[in-house]
């Protein structure tokens, strides 16, 4: 049985004629860069998500550059993260010259926590960086309330969580991506609504922000060959703004193939005592970018058991940003986080996309059991 992390090119073969179609369609008009399709590609994000400003953009760490570029900060202000997420998000803010601040995760949704979040913030805070990660969302309602308390920008990093929903506390619903002041999206191949190579959104409901940023993001130019600010040139290609456009039609139905695959999981291996099945929330959705379980002892062992029988698992993040080589100049050390850690020991991601079948499911969850018995 050929068993992948991911299976880009089943769902391609799904959709040929239509993504293969918009291809041809942008080589015959030549316009590669903006243009038409880029243009049209922003509208129906705008439209999914229900915010007023889309900007696409080379990819997701560039879409967290600009934004913290649009923000006006200052060298050495405080941003607080999470150190348990890709690298992207602490590296812009050292890019910048900003001060990353780290704050511990919650052990079971393995998101940033309001209350360790709230011990770090100083008077030199000026913004919060909540990441959605593995595709279900940070508590938004509670870090919203706590940046509005201390005047702080919120830029969310949702580039695992393009299409889950929030869920606030009076029932009311609105995607991920909307809450905050700015949020940060991929298209990298295996986000949620992959390309077929790089690219990134940011998202706002603020129009004058939107405006500044969709300017960096061209050099910072106001009108032609005229610069108000200091930008970068990060943009969506044509070619890769039509097959988002056409995989964007299919993105619920991608999550729902997920949830499906993880309702599987976690029938399957919901009664093993030795792991823990993804938590789930009252206050959002979980788009199952990456399956993963948590594994109290002997996750490595299991890891190599499931390889030898065919089964790729992987380990987001082996190592928590503050433990890594190039940031120990921020001066944290080992037990500082000491949640995040833990989880760095314990999380392992079992193949997760929108073909996984029946039979692939029964085999990966039959080997688990078989481990441990
Ligand atoms: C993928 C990812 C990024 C970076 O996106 P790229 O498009 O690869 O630059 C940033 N943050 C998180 C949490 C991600 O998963």
């Amino acid at each position: 049985m050929n068993i992948q992390m991911v299976d880009l090119y089943g769902q391609y073969m799904k959709i040929k004629n239509e993504v293969d179609q918009a291809m041809q369609e942008v080589i015959a008009s030549s316009v590669f860069v903006k243009g038409g399709k880029v243009f049209e590609f922003e509208e129906n994000l705008r439209n999914y998500l229900n915010v007023s400003e889309a900007i696409t953009c080379g990819n997701g760490t560039d879409a967290l550059q600009m934004a913290f570029m649009a923000l006006n900060l200052q060298p050495g202000d405080e941003v607080i993260t999470t150190p348990f997420t890709f690298v992207s998000t602490l590296e812009v803010l050292v890019l910048l010259k900003l001060k990353p601040v780290l704050a511990d995760i919650d052990p079971g949704t393995f998101n940033i926590s309001p209350e360790k979040l709230k011990e770090k913030i100083t008077p030199k805070t000026r913004a919060i960086v909540p990441v959605h990660l593995y595709g279900q969302c940070a508590p938004m309602e509670e870090i919203m309330e706590i940046a509005r308390q201390h005047g702080l920008y919120v830029i969310e990093d949702m580039c695992q969580a393009l299409g889950a929903d929030y869920i606030f506390t009076d029932g009311t619903r609105t995607k991920a991506g909307t809450i905050g002041d700015i949020s940060c999206n991929s298209f990298f191949p295996t986000k949620n609504l992959g390309a077929f190579g790089d690219g990134g959104s940011v998202f706002t409901n603020d129009e004058k922000l939107g405006a500044v940023i969709r300017s960096i993001a061209n050099h910072g130019m106001s009108k032609k060959y005229h610069y108000r600010q200091i930008g970068v040139n990060s943009r969506l290609d044509a070619l890769q703004a039509a097959i988002l456009d056409v995989k964007l039609n299919y993105l619920d139905q991608y999550i729902a193939a997920r949830q499906e695959a993880a309702a599987f999981y976690d029938q399957a291996l919901g009664n093993l005592p030795e792991i823990a099945i993804p938590e789930r929330i009252s206050y959002s959705t979980h788009s199952f970018h990456q399956y993963t379980i948590k594994v109290k002892t002997g996750r490595d062992q299991l890891q190599e058991y499931l390889k030898h029988a065919g089964i790729p698992s992987m380990v987001y993040y082996p190592l928590p940003l503050h433990l890594q080589e190039a940031y120990q100049f921020l001066g944290y050390k080992k037990g500082d986080f000491p949640v995040a850690e833990e989880c760095s020991q314990q999380v392992l991601s079992l193949p997760m996309h929108t073909e996984l079948s029946q039979e692939q499911l029964e085999y990966i969850t039959n080997r688990i059991i078989e481990f441990y018995r």
